[in-house]
């Protein structure tokens, strides 16, 4: 895991370490240290338009380099602080990186292409959040539709009314908005319906048995059916073959995310590739194991 994020030398940290108490409010203590020292940093992971492999966007997936404890991926801290004031902080420091990197973007003539960043529940319900990214968006000369919220299916459901009213303040202001990991949820069609959202992004453990032609390939292909008749895009998480993504291309699903593609990889290394591929926007698959 620590190789795959590009830094060799950094042990793993897993998640039993972190499990009681006392870890629990060291964390949330090292979080306003890992701010300040800069050790948090968003990795990128490339969304393609699957009929013609082009670059449309990138999500931002945060990496925690610990100076003793080696990398923390987020499953390991991110559920240990959702329901602390620590997530605030955090998302609010995700939220400015990822429009610093918009404005770079922006800077090298990569304009349209959208940054997704995740936002948990607390954060979101929090008052104050429009405001915030209007501020931010507006400092840095980035257009509300480059930056794509993801709230997960699942945290939209827990409160409904309160994350629908947050969703339409959101969507006023021109962001736009993903429900990330569709179908771990249980969310109700007709909520669906109501959202006021912009993307659908079918879970990975759905897109994994797309090819099995059993129960996954008809949840994968109404879905994409349904999210369309509602004028909804759709993202396939978790794309990791060939067959994957022509499957999807054909049940009409608009883009892909996936190891296929790249792994996360750090916003250096995203640069270089852009730059390489310029005006072709042609996203080369396995892109983290080039060397440029
Ligand atoms: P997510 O938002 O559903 O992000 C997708 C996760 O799936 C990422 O894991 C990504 O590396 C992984 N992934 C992508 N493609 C593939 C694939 O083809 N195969 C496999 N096996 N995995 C793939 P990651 O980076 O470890 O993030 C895990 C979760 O942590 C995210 O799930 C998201 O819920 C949360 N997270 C990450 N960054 C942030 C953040 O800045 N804020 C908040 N609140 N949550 C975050
Ligand atoms: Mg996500
Ligand atoms: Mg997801
Ligand atoms: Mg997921």
């Amino acid at each position: 895991q620590a190789k795959d994020a590009g830094r060799s030398n950094f042990r793993v940290f897993t998640d039993d370490m972190l499990h009681n108490a006392n870890n629990r409010l060291m964390i949330e203590q090292d979080i306003g240290i890992a701010i300040n020292e800069r050790q948090l940093t968003l990795f990128l992971q490339p969304i393609v338009a699957l009929k013609d492999g082009h670059i449309k966007g990138f999500e931002a997936l945060i990496r925690w380099f610990h100076p003793s404890r080696g990398l923390i991926m987020p499953g390991n801290f991110i559920p240990h602080i959702e329901e602390s004031d620590a997530i605030i902080k955090v998302g609010n420091y995700v939220l400015a990186e990822a429009v610093e990197i918009l404005k770079r973007l922006r800077l090298q003539g990569w304009d349209d292409i959208y940054i997704a960043v995740n936002l948990s529940a607390k954060h979101y319900l929090t008052p104050g959040l429009g405001d915030y990214i209007k501020r931010l968006l507006a400092s840095a000369m980035v257009p509300p539709q480059s930056l794509l919220l993801e709230v997960t299916e699942e945290s939209v459901i827990e409160q409904v009314d309160e994350a629908m009213e947050v969703m339409r303040e959101l969507k006023l202001l021109g962001l736009r908005i993903a429900i990330d990991d569709f179908g771990t949820g249980y969310s109700s069609l007709s909520y669906l319906k109501q959202l006021p959202f912009d993307v659908l992004k079918i879970d990975r453990c759905f897109t994994a048995g797309v090819l099995d032609n059993g129960a996954d390939t008809h949840i994968v292909t109404t879905v994409i059916d349904l999210a369309h008749h509602l004028g909804r895009t759709v993202v396939a998480e978790g794309i990791e073959t060939e067959l994957q993504s022509e499957f999807l291309d054909s049940a009409g699903c608009e883009l892909a995310q996936g190891y296929l593609y790249s792994k996360p990889i750090s916003e250096a290394k995203t640069l270089d590739i852009l730059m390489a591929i310029s005006a072709s926007r042609l996203w080369p698959k396995g892109a983290d194991t080039i060397l440029l």
